[in-house]
């Protein structure tokens, strides 16, 4: 199984130290985690300024040391693209992009730089929140930075009660056109599993904008937790993997110094198998 979306304490929002997060995900059956920390764009956000990409590898190193001959521990980003923030980005990417195995990017500020949490839905529809995110979300594939697109369809993540109508199918086509450029530009998107343990009840993206995706002829899905606390290392990937079989992805991606391998799901279940007896 792997877990390519963990936040340690470089992520702003994070305490748990990678060595906790290693032990958990080992017991969880994680063979592969990304330490997926938050480098953050938005000058606005409390993230802004808090990365510090030298101590962060360091403390990669030794974890690695420490337990790299029992789980694979791989160099990894969650960037934060906006249009309004592409240079900076552009920046980081050309700095370190060469530095990790794995870079996610993704998209947590939409119309008018603000923020994709519960206030943003204050006045606005669905589809006012929706469709400048999705815009921003093909800007960040067409960079062609990222290995994997974030949380696709996160503002369901935040949307308060009154907002609780998300169908993606009124996104269909919408998704598709991004479906197009990410095959194009050979990026993936993950799955994740946080919204499983949230309020939408589903992973990001659920089971419906897959199929469409496999439909498509898309291949390319990576898996992830977005874990902000050990006890979360590897929820829901599992089921995640059942949930990609019965809607036509039959591998997950593994990365190694930004280079894309697919793995057949049915390689993974033995090891699964040993995780759950
Ligand atoms: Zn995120
Ligand atoms: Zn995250």
């Amino acid at each position: 199984m792997f877990d390519y979306h963990v936040h340690t304490e470089f992520s702003v929002d994070c305490k748990v130290p990678m060595v906790d997060s290693c032990r958990a995900a080992i017991a969880a059956g994680v063979t592969e985690i990304a330490f997926t920390d938050h480098v953050d764009s938005q000058p606005s956000d409390m993230g802004y300024g808090y990365y510090r990409a030298e101590d962060y590898f360091r403390s990669l190193e030794s974890a690695r040391a420490e337990f790299g001959d029992r789980l694979t521990v791989l160099a990894g980003a969650e960037v934060d693209f906006h249009t309004d923030t592409a240079a900076d980005v552009e920046r980081f990417m050309a700095q370190y992009g060469r530095e990790y195995d794995f870079v996610i990017g993704s998209v947590h500020y939409g119309a008018g730089g603000a923020i994709i949490f519960p206030e943003v839905f204050g006045g606005r529809t669905l589809d006012d929140v929706f469709l400048p995110y999705f815009d921003q979300v093909e800007a960040a594939v067409a960079t062609g930075w990222f290995d994997s697109i974030g949380h696709l369809d996160i503002p369901k993540r935040y949307a308060p009660r009154t907002h609780r109508t998300y169908d993606p199918l009124v996104y269909r086509d919408r998704l598709n056109e991004v479906f197009a450029t990410m095959i194009e530009k050979g990026v993936a998107f993950e799955i994740n599993t946080s919204g499983l343990r949230q309020a939408p009840k589903t992973s990001m993206p659920g089971p419906a904008v897959v199929r469409w995706y496999a439909e498509a002829g898309g291949k390319r899905i990576t898996t992830g937790t977005d874990s902000h606390a050990a006890q979360t290392v590897g929820a829901g990937i599992a089921k995640t993997l059942d949930m990609l079989e019965l809607c036509g992805i039959d591998a997950v991606a593994s990365f190694r110094r930004r280079s894309l391998r697919l793995v057949p799901i049915a390689d993974l279940r033995p090891a699964l198998q040993r995780a759950q007896a």
